[in-house]
């Protein structure tokens, strides 16, 4: 029988082994190392089985076939890497095992709570009271912080949803730009305001929503929820905040919530202040921590200005429920048990501080401009202003851009996927790894240079 001691020492061996050596692999795993997961299966077993040989198990065959999204040479999606300190801060967190749900179930919880939601809005230089609450991702940030505009919106109009519902509630006007993230329309038909219920307003050609084409203020009736975007998933780009922020002021009874999945960073580096002009004015904000701050899954977080609102939609009510003297997290957000993700938030931001953060978004703009700099050279098309950490390519035409893509996850060392922008298809480049820089940047765009020749053979040796 192995102790509990020699479990434990035997995954964090494996867990250190695999974060030392992830920028010796390829991006991809094999084509073997996949096929290989059915080790993982079999029947259920009917007895138990040894716990290290589970975890030996798990590391070996698990391992080999992850993604190298933690290392320096993934670009997919935003999905961001992860920093050391957050990984260590993580192993610890999940040793506590603390409920965060309510400051009596976890004082450490409570109290990093406190420091860490006063370190975000300095940070992003959002007003001292904006209410901060940790979630899955910026899904369900997004969808918290909607239903706490909803809620708002309607009481201000003598409605009360979280107890009559949306059955015969006053018309919000809900209105989104044409390039917002898939994610907020579920988020909309989420909480009962409809995926297609929406007032689209166009977007021009980086995705940023077009505000002057928005409906005089003083000509609608009632309530109005207007969606604005920090980061276009494609492009990076930003929406123009200051109009949008004049408009709500305008109108009189609307919200402005912001999407900003990982743009929400910008706020951090001072050199991109023109970007994010008028940004900290919105009634709500929503970002991932494990996207580009380079936290452990899964972490969202929702910002609401407007206080006491998310207490408003999210509270509970039950005889065993003490009141509580500090941040009651399950009376702010859509779940009750939650861990503790402010910990590990809270070890990135001590360790990095300020600069380290404007450093992390800096660098990785760099690199994204680096690597669209070094792909225009060699021919390809950068469809996108390259504002942030977001680059946009298509090589020749979609057909092969496709073959490209194709190309470049089979060689493996480094990963992109693609996306459909301006009725084509093109390449999404995203550097949010804190480890890529300038070197991986530069050799990123080599491995598609050279996988573009790969796909485009010289017609005197196509024939043969
Ligand atoms: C990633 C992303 C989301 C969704 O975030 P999750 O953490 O995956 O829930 C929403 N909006 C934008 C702009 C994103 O990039």
């Amino acid at each position: 029988m192995t102790s509990d001691n020699d479990l434990l020492r035997a995954a964090a061996a494996h867990a250190i082994a695999y974060a030392a050596t992830i920028d010796e692999r390829h991006a991809t795993p094999t084509p073997e190392a996949i096929a290989a997961l059915g080790a993982l299966d079999g029947p259920l077993p009917d007895d138990p089985t040894d716990a290290v040989e589970t975890i030996d198990l798990l590391a070996r065959i698990g391992g080999a076939a992850t993604m190298g999204s933690t290392g320096a040479n993934y670009f997919g999606f935003v999905n961001g890497a992860t920093y050391p300190v957050a990984l260590g801060a993580s192993m610890i967190v999940n040793a506590w095992d603390q409920n965060a749900a309510l400051p009596v179930m976890s004082p450490v919880a409570a109290k990093v709570y406190d420091i860490t939601r006063r370190w975000l809005n300095e940070l992003l230089g959002l007003a001292e009271h904006t209410d901060v609450a940790f979630v899955t991702g910026a899904t369900v940030a997004n969808a918290s912080c909607l239903a706490a505009a909803r809620d708002a919106l309607l009481r201000d109009a003598g409605w009360d949803v979280q107890n009559d519902g949306m059955f015969g509630a006053p018309e919000i006007t809900v209105m989104i730009g044409e390039q917002a993230h898939s994610t907020l329309r579920k988020s909309l038909g989420l909480i009962g305001l409809g995926r297609r219920r929406v007032t689209i307003i166009p977007s021009d050609d980086q995705g940023r929503l077009r505000s002057e084409l928005l409906p005089d203020p003083n000509s609608i009736e009632g309530p109005v929820l207007l969606c604005a975007q920090a980061g276009e998933v494609n492009t990076g780009a930003f929406d123009p905040f200051e109009p949008l922020a004049d408009w709500v002021a305008e109108q009189g009874s609307a919200w402005l919530h912001v999407d900003g999945a990982f743009g929400l960073w910008a706020l951090a580096d001072p050199s991109r202040a023109e970007l994010v002009q008028g940004l900290t004015r919105a009634d709500s904000l929503a970002t991932d921590a494990h996207k580009w701050l380079n936290v452990t899954y899964d972490c969202g977080i929702a910002f609401v200005t407007r206080p006491a609102a998310l207490r408003r939609s999210f509270a509970a009510v039950a005889g065993y429920l003490p009141p509580d003297d500090g941040f009651e997290a399950m009376h702010h957000t859509p779940q009750s048990s939650q861990r503790a993700r402010q910990i590990e938030v809270w070890s990135v931001l001590r360790t990095l501080g300020r600069s380290g953060i404007a450093e992390l978004v800096q660098g990785t703009c760099d690199c994204a401009e680096a690597i669209a700099e070094d792909l225009r050279s060699c021919g390809f098309q950068v469809l996108n202003d390259v504002v942030l950490n977001q680059v946009l390519v298509r090589f020749r035409d979609s057909e092969t851009t496709e073959r490209l893509i194709a190309e470049i996850q089979r060689d493996g060392r480094i990963w992109c996927g693609p996306t459909q922008w301006d009725s084509g298809t093109a390449m999404r480049i995203s550097v949010s790894s804190w480890k890529t820089n300038l070197d991986d940047a530069r050799a990123a765009a080599d491995v598609i240079t050279a996988c573009a020749v790969a796909v485009t053979p010289p017609p005197n040796l196509s024939g043969n």
